[in-house]
């Protein structure tokens, strides 16, 4: 910088002079250098690193040099020719850790400037594989399931089948991908192993290929995580109970492989993608949310066909710390068919087909022609009553506790022990969704028992056990034409 003045007083002095006699030489006169790179961007131990520091100012022809510090082993800088002459830093940095050093640049008109940088190498990613388990597949119908790692070099990932064995008709690529048609219900298990920066992990998987069952309503459950021996039973239970109460079956659906993204279906969108579905298919996940009590699970529909609005994907999130002391009790099976209720459409699609009224306010009212028409005939005066309090996902969502009591699709759970009775408001309810429904399987139930004293109704304590809410995500919408949108029902 000192060289700088004299250039300038020289510059003054020509000004001045220039007015008097040509003859005075003019220097050229260039702005003044400095390092305009403010930062490096961090390196990966192992991996090639390239980043390039820039001057300006000076008539462009640098000189650079390091004079305080040292680079990281293994990178070196060199000056790059693209326009003005750019600090190059490059190489594979051999050691983790903080790096301090100084570039100091010098232009052909005898300018320097300097600027401190700091390089972090960090070290390698572990390799992991992100994938935990794959989704059931449909016998006869397209599968094309990504399985994703994470760490090595970030990049590239090399899978390979290394034990077991898929079901007829489906191959595991190089790439992650297992596709193709299976061909017959199946149950196998397999190895998958990546490999990426020399590192190698594998994962265990099961993949179940179940029939399409063209005559009858058909729920797949798809655990993403291990379901407790004692749950189970409650689960088959309630999903049984929903097969006998929907009669139709719906046309089946293979998810484009784009169509979830990460965050859609409580996580596990992006493992949906690709598969195909007969009637729909449910992610059951168990995992702590809020301790006893409170919440005692999320459910909702993820994925609708387009035009009839029906689901053929969606999701539901129990917690496990409500779950496990009522093994055995009937009021388990209770809580996860109210569930399925949700991820089928109970109170998750009521605004996306129009069936209420009045949600927000304190008089929300469930408009569908089915349920009105079954809650007059059991004493009910005008339209369904819909919940008016508790939390934004219990509220608009369910049947009004203060009028159904103990009913199963209140959004608070009666008591351990407390049979809690699914009425023909509920299941026509469904009707009005637009499935065909066995009026049948419905429970014995009267909005004047539900008033009764141990009726349920008009209790104080907001729910004996805890509540639940409905999934507050957007649901993604597949037309028929393979177009796609998002709906966000509130
Ligand atoms: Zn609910």
């Amino acid at each position: 910088m000192s060289r700088r003045i004299p250039l300038l007083l020289l510059l003054g002095l020509s000004v001045l002079s220039c007015g008097f006699a040509d003859r005075t030489p003019v220097e050229p006169v260039f702005p003044d250098l400095v390092v305009v790179t403010e930062e490096v961007p961090a390196a990966v131990r192992g991996h090639s690193y390239t980043a390039s520091v820039s001057a300006e100012g000076g008539d462009e022809a640098y000189t650079w040099e390091v004079t305080a510090g040292a680079l990281p082993p293994g990178v070196t800088f060199t000056v790059g020719h693209l326009g003005a002459d750019d600090a190059i830093l490059t190489g594979v940095p051999e050691a983790e850790g903080s790096f301090a050093f100084s570039l100091s640049v010098m232009s052909g008109d005898g300018q320097t400037a300097s600027r401190s940088f700091v390089l972090e190498v960090l070290p390698v990613e572990p390799l992991s594989i992100e994938t935990p388990v794959v989704p059931p597949a449909l016998a006869g119908f397209s599968y094309e399931v990504r399985l994703r790692a994470y760490g090595g070099d970030g990049e590239t990932y090399v899978w390979e089948l290394v034990a077991g064995e898929l079901p007829a008709g489906l191959e595991l690529s190089a790439g992650g991908r297992i596709r193709g048609t299976p061909v017959a219900p199946d149950t196998t298990s397999f190895v998958a192993q990546v490999t990426s920066n020399g590192q190698t992990v594998e994962e265990a998987y099961r993949l179940a290929v179940v029939a399409r069952q063209p005559e009858s309503f058909q729920i797949t459950i798809f655990p993403v995580v291990d379901v407790p021996p004692g749950v189970q039973p409650h689960l088959d239970e309630a999903v049984a109970e929903w097969q006998a109460i929907i009669q139709n079956d719906l046309p089946p659906v293979t998810i484009p492989t784009s169509f979830y993204q990460a965050e859609h279906c409580g996580g596990f969108g992006e493992l949906l993608n690709g598969t195909s579905t007969d009637d729909i298919m449910i992610v059951v996940n168990i995992t702590p949310i809020d301790g006893p009590g409170g919440v005692l699970g999320r459910a909702g529909a993820c994925g609708v066909r387009g035009g009839t609005n029906l689901p053929f994907g969606g999701v539901m999130i129990l917690d496990s710390d409500d779950l496990e002391p009522l093994v055995g009790n009937e009021t388990l099976t209770h809580i996860i068919s109210h569930e399925i209720a949700h991820v089928l459409g109970f109170g998750t699609l009521w605004r996306a087909q129009e069936l209420i009224q009045g949600a927000g306010t304190a008089d929300p009212l469930f408009t569908g022609d089915e349920a009105v028409t079954e809650y007059q005939a059991m004493g009910g005066d005008g339209l369904v009553p819909v919940e008016n309090q508790g939390g934004e996902g219990t509220r608009d969502a369910h049947w009004r506790q203060t009028i159904f009591g103990n009913e199963r699709m209140t959004g608070f759970s009666a008591p351990p022990g407390v049979f809690q009775p699914l009425s023909r408001v509920s299941v026509a309810s469904f009707a009005d969704l637009g499935y065909v429904v066995d009026m049948g399987v419905a429970d014995e139930f009267s909005v004047a028992a539900a008033l009764a004293p141990g009726g349920g109704g008009h209790r104080h304590h907001w729910g004996d056990l805890g509540w639940d809410e409905i999934l507050l995500e957007p649901i993604r919408v597949l037309e028929r034409d393979g177009r796609t949108r998002t709906i966000d029902p509130w």
